[in-house]
């Protein structure tokens, strides 16, 4: 793109920008924390959902130090429902690095950034550019799809194609508002040149777009086929003394480290849920199980995974002995305690009936 097309293309983005953004709470703000933790809740989150949880959080948190000294387990329960739980726990350990190393700073160069838990190329460009006005090119799914229409790159919305992308976008990040462009495009690409029958008429760069000019922006990017793997598992509800149920801690390290969920485990291939079970909290409680009446059956959808959870009332036979990783959890304490979206689905079918 030449000087001056590049110069009224960055032109256009914050004039539309300004005249268009929602106002988003993320938008009011300055703190490079608060600006870092919505990065952070936006990535792979829609704004819709993100809205419940940052104001909340940042009541909870309202400061780097403050989220540096909080409870792991505190820190989960505050995240539950967002996903992707890798990101709260470096959320957290960062936030303890910051106050440790930088003063409770977040810094302000990609060198630093770089080398916190967390940080990849997004979130430093995102915390620069918006916090610190720093000039910095950022591409997250929205501008890569706007750009690849505007280059006409055809393909899928993969990382792959940023070698494509990137040396344009990087010409058009201006030094005077870095933030607000790349915010714009974000905007962009939320409002306008939408994954699915982009508003090319309401379109502020439509004259810069090369998909436009040969209408093919309907087909790129090209839709990705995502082929979700089907899990079949089994979930034991078994009641102690008071209503409690027995809830066992998942592993520190791996997918929901550290959560809290029913017991149970795979049906194995030619299994039957009950005999599943049955071998499931003899392998991993070391205690026999009646198996009872079914509850409920639930599915949750992970990143690569749908999981069927059949979910059974047992009845535990021989002395269950203490470990760290299982709890008898009264239901007034479910708040806080950190569980997956499947068992808190469940925690939601269980709940009148604990609480007659
Ligand atoms: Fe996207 Fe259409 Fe604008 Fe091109 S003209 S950038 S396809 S909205």
């Amino acid at each position: 793109m030449a000087k001056e097309l590049a110069r009224a293309f960055t032109t256009a983005i914050l004039d539309w920008y300004r005249n268009n953004k929602r106002d988003l709470p993320w938008r009011r703000t300055r703190d490079p924390y608060k600006i870092w933790v919505s990065e952070v809740m936006l990535q792979q989150t829609t704004v819709k959902a993100v809205l419940q949880y940052y104001k909340k959080w940042l009541k909870q948190y309202p400061s780097v130090q403050s989220l540096a000294e909080a409870e792991q387990e505190d820190v989960l329960k505050a995240w539950q429902g967002l996903g992707y739980y890798g990101r709260v726990r470096n959320l957290h350990k960062t936030a303890k690095i910051i106050v440790n190393d930088f003063n409770a700073r977040i810094p302000n160069s990609p060198e630093d950034l770089k080398k916190l838990p967390g940080f990849g190329p997004y979130t430093i460009g995102a915390v620069l550019s918006i916090a610190y006005d720093i000039r910095n090119p950022i591409v997250d799914a929205n501008i890569r799809r706007i750009f690849m229409r505007l280059l006409a790159v055809r393909g899928k919305a993969v990382q792959g194609m940023d070698r494509h992308i990137l040396p344009t976008i990087d010409r058009l990040v201006p030094q005077r508002y870095p933030g607000d462009f790349n915010q714009g495009l974000m905007e962009l690409g939320a409002l306008i040149c939408r994954s699915r029958e982009p508003l090319c008429n309401q379109c502020p760069v439509k004259g810069h777009c090369k998909a436009f000019e040969k209408g093919i922006q309907e087909v790129i990017p090209q839709p990705k086929t995502v082929l979700l793997k089907k899990v079949r598992a089994v979930l034991a509800i078994i009641r102690g003394s008071k209503g409690a149920l027995l809830m066992q801690r998942r592993p520190p390290t791996g997918l929901l480290a550290g959560m809290w969920e029913f017991p149970g485990g795979k049906i194995k291939t030619g299994e039957s849920p009950q005999k599943a079970l049955e071998r499931e909290i003899r392998e991993e409680l070391g205690i026999r199980v009646v198996v009872g009446k079914k509850v409920c059956d639930v599915v949750h959808y992970y990143t690569k995974f749908k999981v069927f959870l059949n979910v059974f009332e047992c009845k535990s036979i021989g002395e269950l002995k203490a470990r760290s990783n299982l709890r008898w959890i009264k239901t007034q304490e479910f708040t806080r305690c950190p569980m997956p979206s499947g068992s808190a689905k469940i925690v939601n079918i269980l709940k009148p009936k604990s609480t007659k």
